[in-house]
């Protein structure tokens, strides 16, 4: 998937907790289900763990 600059962050899950990335793409589907169309996850490696984003503008209006 391409990532985005600037996205927007919608969630973060710490990498410590269990099954982290499970999780953060289960919320991403939520988000996607609901206002956030073009939700994905992104690991944001400096802060050790899963955020998921919506690209800026991607909102559904
Ligand atoms: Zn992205």
């Amino acid at each position: 998937m391409p990532h985005c600059p600037n996205p927007v962050e919608l969630e973060r899950i710490s990498d410590a907790e269990r099954r982290a990335e499970s999780r953060a793409e289960w919320l991403a589907g939520e988000h996607r289900a609901g206002n956030h169309p073009t939700a994905h996850v992104h690991y944001d490696l400096p802060g050790q763990a899963f955020t998921v984003v919506a690209p800026k503008g991607g909102a559904s209006a």
